[in-house]
């Protein structure tokens, strides 16, 4: 019986990845390792108890009594906190989904890369924060790293059977959020309510926010980058507002293969799932002359800063992605609690970045966790002075 494991079960990600495992059989067909959360303890004991999972962990210790209170008469063991989390990556599974938001994916995803499985990739944040280091360790412990963003994921798929070397460039596709027509006057007054809403995708609040600055999209470029290996200059974006054409890679002899499919994740986490063959995913399938036209345009550089810095972190590497992601999560965090505006986070990350290069502390490559994990926490602390102040010049 196959083994899994789903860290962030409790999310977006992870209840598809759930709905897509109970539709495969559930507990009848696989063996159930670890499920973590954080905050949503009953949806955790649930799943927990739908799929008879040996240990649930939530990355809160205070949230503890409540999750063994809920799976009380269960064999399924409890566990809290960020030691916790990394104790449940090193429990083998045949199939890991890495589905925690933010950087706390980090030590979770190395970790249960080292049992040599596939690791089905969400967690975009590792690679950009790690890339190098994430790469290294499915290497050397022969595990396989599979990518679950449904643009690189689109990318795997086109170039099955493909020379890299034929590859010119890259193409990804971002639905340009809700702001795509917004000017820039109308920017300044974004709220956190307007950006959470996303015209296609169903996605947690953090990515959706994310998609609406195209903080998203920059973190992809990156992630491109980490992943697939092809240089900055050959990696694009265009702005598709269909979301129905979601990678393209453009070959030497200038053809190009595109990959299209619903706005729905669990295409991309069946396919990560069902790989290195196809299965049936419960997706609706496209009516190409009902859609009728697929459009696309160039991203806006001016409206939307991110993509230019993420280009800068491509070039310089090092530790830049672990403090441009880290910068990105504070300034995202401030703006979720209204005390910073939209176009701030732009700021605050360049801000940060700037300080940190200025003191040299990017350039150096990353060679261990510790590297990365100094990094960022050095780059929070500098984000936050930053949004400081960003606030008292807005105050002036
Ligand atoms: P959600 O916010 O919906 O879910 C995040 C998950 O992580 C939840 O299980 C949450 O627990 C848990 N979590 C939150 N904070 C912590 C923490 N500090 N330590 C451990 N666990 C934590 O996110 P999404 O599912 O939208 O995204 C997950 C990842 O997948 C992200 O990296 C995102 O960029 C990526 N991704 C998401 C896509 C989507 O369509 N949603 C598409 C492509 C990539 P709880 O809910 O119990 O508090």
């Amino acid at each position: 019986m196959r083994s899994i494991s789903i860290f962030g079960a409790t999310g977006s990600i992870g209840e598809s990845t759930f709905d897509l495992i109970m539709r495969g059989g559930g507990p009848e067909a696989f063996r159930t390792v670890a499920l973590t959360g954080a905050r949503n303890i009953n949806r955790l004991a649930e799943m927990a108890r739908a799929l008879r999972a040996e240990v649930a962990v939530t990355a809160h210790e205070d949230c503890l009594p409540a999750l063994r209170a809920a799976l009380a008469g269960t064999d399924t063991v409890c566990a809290a906190g960020q030691a916790a989390l990394a104790e449940a990556a090193d429990r083998p599974a045949d199939w890991v989904m890495s589905a925690i938001v933010g950087a706390a994916g980090l030590v979770p995803g190395l970790r249960a890369l080292r049992h040599g499985g596939t690791l089905a990739l969400a967690n975009k944040e590792s690679l950009v924060t790690a890339g190098p280091l994430l790469m290294a360790t499915a290497e050397q412990y022969g595990a396989t790293l599979l990518p679950v963003d449904s643009e690189h994921s689109a990318v795997f798929q086109a170039l099955a059977g493909e020379q890299k070397q034929a590859v010119e460039r890259v193409i990804i596709t971002a639905s340009g959020g809700p702001f795509r027509q917004f000017s820039m006057e109308q920017m300044r007054a974004i709220t956190p309510a307007q950006a959470v809403a996303h015209p296609n995708w169903s996605m947690g609040q953090r990515i959706s926010i994310d998609s609406a600055s195209m903080f998203n999209k920059a973190l992809e470029l990156i992630e491109t980058r980490e992943f697939f290996g092809f240089a900055p200059d050959q990696i694009e974006v265009i702005v598709h507002p269909q979301s129905i054409v979601h990678a393209l890679i453009g070959f030497c002899d200038g053809g190009i293969m595109a990959h299209l499919g619903p706005a729905d994740m669990r295409h991309a986490i069946g396919f990560a799932l069902h790989w290195p063959r196809r299965g049936p995913v419960p997706v609706e399938r496209l009516d190409l002359a009902r859609l009728a036209a697929l459009n696309f345009e160039a991203p806006d550089p001016a409206r939307f800063p991110a993509l230019r810095l993420a280009r800068d972190v491509m070039a310089l590497r090092g530790l830049s992605g672990a403090a441009f992601n880290a910068a990105k999560e504070i300034a995202l965090d401030h703006f979720i609690a209204g005390d910073l505006a939209f176009l701030g986070m732009a700021e605050v990350v360049e801000t940060t970045l700037a300080r940190l290069s200025r003191e040299n502390s990017l350039q150096i490559a990353a060679t261990t966790l510790d590297d990365v994990l100094d990094m960022d926490h050095l780059a929070r602390k500098t984000a936050t002075e930053a949004v400081k102040s960003w606030q008292q010049g807005s105050k002036a």
